[in-house]
Order: C-alpha cells, then structure tokens, then sequence
C-alpha cells in the first residue's frame, strides 16, 4: 500500500478541507499511510501570507492527531521551508517537536519566492541557469543542516517550465544530490507539478535516475492542498519510479526510515 506524504491544512491559508477529509480521501484511494506537512511557522515573519502562526502549531497537531480512524496510519509532519533566515529558528525549534517526517523545501531566493504565480514576471528578467545554480545551492545547504528527511519537489524551478539544457543540469543537480546522499536523505516524487503549467513529475526522469545512482530513497507526495488531491496520480509517480530503478519508497515514524515496496 502506497502512502502521500506531502499534504497540506487550511490552516496555511491557502488549502481547503478538513484533515478527516483528507485522511477519507486516501482511504478511498487505498493508500495505506498518510502525512500531514503544512507550512511551518515562521516567527520572523518569513511569507506569513503561507503559514500558521506559532500560536496556531498546538492546533495543528490536535487537528492531525484527531484524524486517525483505523484502516490507515495518519503521520504528523511538517514543509519546513528552508531559508537561510529560517536557520537560527529551525536548528532550535523542529527537533523539540515529535515530527514523523520533515520535509525540507527551497521556494525563495534572496527574497523571490520563485514558485509563486503572482512573482511569475521576475522569470523574464533572470539568467535561467542562474536561478537553477542559486536554487541547489540552497539546496545542499539544506542537506548540510541536518535537519530534514526528505527534500520536496526537488526540481520546483522548472514549474513555469523555465530550465536550463540538459547538459547544464547534469552539472547543476549531480553536487547537491551528493550531499543529500551524504545527509542520509530521501527526496520526494511529488505529483504536484503535474497540476502545474510544466505538466511533469517533480523530480524529472533525468535527477530521478541521477539520484537512483545515488542510492537515494524516495517518498511519494500529492502536495494536497485540497481533500480530492490526496494520492493524485500515484499510478504516474510509482510507474516513473520503477523506470528509473527504484523498487521501494520511504516510510517514516518518528523520523526513521522503513522501506515499503512499490509495487
Ligand atoms: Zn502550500
Ligand atoms: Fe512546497
Ligand atoms: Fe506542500
Ligand atoms: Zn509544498
């Protein structure tokens, strides 16, 4: 049994539905696990428009650990986004909580938060490449902190479709996949950029393989902002998993990893 470990609550302001719908919702899809990682708060006040507040965390966890009907195993996680302002906060506060499952995400450089459509203009007057290189590079510093298990939507830049050539790529993603590997780290197969103007699975079959090489597990992620979002072409996600060499994916529990087979 499958399980969508990306899946969002409304309390970051930007996703709907009740997490007993999202728990019904993988139920019906038949997934065996699911796991909550909304935004994580930001004290400093880091893109507060897509989180909770801190006050709002204990709320979180009753809402996810309410969410839990026989049948399924729900998980308690957290997106931590990672920015080098977050870092101080970070180090202190995600290891005092009692995460299943941290994902560690990149959505700004320098102050561009790159993903989001209402900043899709500042695309036309960046060198591509460029961003691709600050963006992995952001990356390995997340996989030098040491605090995450997992990277999300390890090739998010490309979700407007702007991406260097393939041969720059083979140079870009190949170093900061070293260090994931080296932080022990899985990265997500999320079928979140299928909903997206790029139309391709986060990761893409070339970094997939690369990391496959490498030895890197993988986790299985929607990045459900709404309930019917839940295991969202898991079909597509497990298929371009078997293409590029995997046979299992990451489980957690308390922040160790089990291996599930995929098929
Ligand atoms: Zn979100
Ligand atoms: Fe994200
Ligand atoms: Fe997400
Ligand atoms: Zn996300």
């Amino acid at each position: 049994m499958l399980a969508d470990y990306h899946v969002h609550t409304p309390l970051c302001k930007h996703a709907e539905g009740l997490p007993s719908e999202y728990v019904a919702q993988a139920i019906r899809k038949g997934l065996g696990e699911i796991c909550f990682t909304d935004h994580v708060p930001a004290p400093s006040g880091y893109d507060a428009e897509n989180r909770m507040r801190l006050a709002q965390f204990p709320e979180y966890r009753a809402m996810v650990r309410a969410a839990a009907p026989d049948g399924i195993l729900v998980r308690f996680g957290i997106e931590a986004d990672y920015a080098p302002a977050e870092l101080k906060f970070l180090r202190r506060w995600l290891p005092e909580q009692d995460f299943d499952l941290v994902l560690g995400s990149v959505h700004f450089i320098g102050d561009w938060g790159f993903d989001n459509p209402l900043n899709l203009s500042v695309w036309n007057r960046v060198d591509v490449t460029q961003v691709w290189r600050d963006y992995f590079k952001l990356v390995m510093e997340l996989a030098d902190s040491r605090l995450f298990d997992a990277l999300a939507h390890p090739d998010l830049p490309k979700k407007f479709g702007h991406r260097p050539p393939e041969a720059l790529l083979r140079e870009i993603v190949p170093p900061a996949l070293d260090r994931l590997a080296a932080a022990d780290m899985a990265i997500e197969v999320s079928t979140a950029g299928l909903r997206k103007p790029v139309n391709e699975i986060y990761p893409s079959s070339l970094i997939l393989r690369l990391a496959r090489e490498r030895e890197i597990p993988v986790t299985l992620g929607s990045d459900a902002h709404s309930p019917e979002e839940v295991g969202f072409a898991f079909d597509r996600a497990t298929a371009l998993a078997r293409e590029c060499g995997y046979t299992e994916f990451a489980t957690y529990c308390k922040r160790q990893r089990s291996p599930a087979p995929l098929a």
